[in-house]
């Protein structure tokens, strides 16, 4: 071998290891297990740890919001409590407060005095339920909204206190729409179901647009209350929407739980549309499913099976080009955003662990 062969050798020996090392800008499919990731919306409601253990094995750790609805929140809180207290660093959960009580005096010190509780029992953050807009009432048989004057000391205290609040306000824009005029099949499922919440068959409630405004209002007000939007604020339909909002309140964030659906939807019609979104907010958007484990669960495996299903399905959306086809959509195939790893690690880890201060794993 000549001095040049030789040189020739060493140069194709570095281009190889160059190009092999060279890592690609997206995740795969099977990266779907090595990643560190947070469900921010996950309603962990049964002190089986099992379920702590399976979302380990695959990465994912946890923010649990309780709820003021079905089960008692006490119990909540004391479930909440307990998994913290066992896995700190896998477990995060927010508190909440009732409304039972808003007609009495006192309401506003009784229900700091609540958060106070749910904060030492180890809670990152406080949640507030779609009942505030939707079906809580005055005295005079007014609905009371987010924004109402009542609230004003709670939310104040979470601002001194740098509490975050995520709040489910409203519902999605379909809830609004006849059943033959909505987008997707599960909501026209649940809404069929749950008449009472089916705000078409209600006029005399809030509007839609009443329930954006009040979220508005109460961003408006609190600017040092970050506040994360759960169920994409309620403005599922509209990347624009969410945008608008993103841009004009630095406090809010937006959790996908539950509506990635309507993301799939819009990206049916205009994925580069829904891509740009993503990356343009990559610091202010959170991944969440929405799902629940529960005490009544029958079968452990078959619900471990189910969280991953859908855990590993919506990974395939938005970490990699594959094509999904999506069953509330009638079975149509859209193409996976494929979105650059950092965005991947901020949506999936990064922001919520910012914002409720979890640490990083990594
Ligand atoms: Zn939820």
């Amino acid at each position: 071998m000549n001095k040049y062969n030789s040189l020739f050798a060493v140069f194709s020996v570095f281009l190889i290891v160059n190009i092999s090392c060279k890592q690609s800008p997206f995740y795969s499919a099977s990266d779907f297990e090595k990643v560190q990731k947070i469900d921010v919306h996950f309603h962990y409601n049964t002190p089986d740890i099992r379920y702590l253990q399976f979302a380990d094995s695959l990465n994912f750790r946890f923010v649990s919001p309780n709820v003021d609805a079905e089960m008692p929140i006490d119990e909540q809180l004391e479930i909440a409590a307990s998994l913290k207290n066992q896995f700190p660093d896998q477990f995060t959960f927010l508190g909440t407060f009732s409304v039972d009580s808003f007609n009495n005096s006192g309401f506003a010190e009784e229900t700091i005095a609540r958060i106070d509780q749910c904060m030492k029992a180890g809670a990152s953050g406080i949640k507030i339920w779609k009942n505030i807009g939707m079906t809580l009432k005055d005295t005079s048989g007014r609905y009371v909204m987010a924004d109402d004057p009542a609230f004003k000391d709670i939310f104040r205290y979470m601002e001194a206190n740098k509490i975050p609040l995520m709040a489910h306000l409203g519902e999605p824009k379909n809830c609004w729409l006849p059943e033959n005029e909505m987008t997707l099949d599960n909501d026209r499922r649940y809404f069929k179901n749950h008449p009472e919440y089916h705000m078409y068959l209600h006029p005399e409630a809030p509007s839609y647009q009443d329930q954006l405004d009040a979220r508005d209002s109460l961003l408006r007000k609190y600017p040092a209350l970050n506040v994360v939007g759960a169920h994409l604020g309620s403005m599922e339909w509209s990347v624009d929407e969410i945008a608008a909002r993103l841009d004009r309140f630095p406090n809010f964030y937006v959790d996908m739980s539950a509506r990635i659906g309507h993301l799939q939807y819009q990206a049916l019609t205009d994925r580069e549309k829904v891509r740009d979104f993503m990356i343009r907010y990559q610091n202010r958007i959170m991944y969440g499913t929405d799902m629940a484990v529960d005490e009544a669960d029958a079968s452990f495996v078959a619900v471990a099976n189910g969280l991953r299903n859908r855990w590993f399905e919506q990974w395939l959306f938005l970490a990699t080009d594959s094509m999904i086809e999506v069953k509330d959509l009638g079975g149509q195939k859209v193409k996976g955003l494929q979105l650059p790893r950092e965005v991947i690690d901020k949506i999936y880890s990064r922001n919520t662990e910012e914002l409720f201060k979890i640490k990083n794993r990594k």
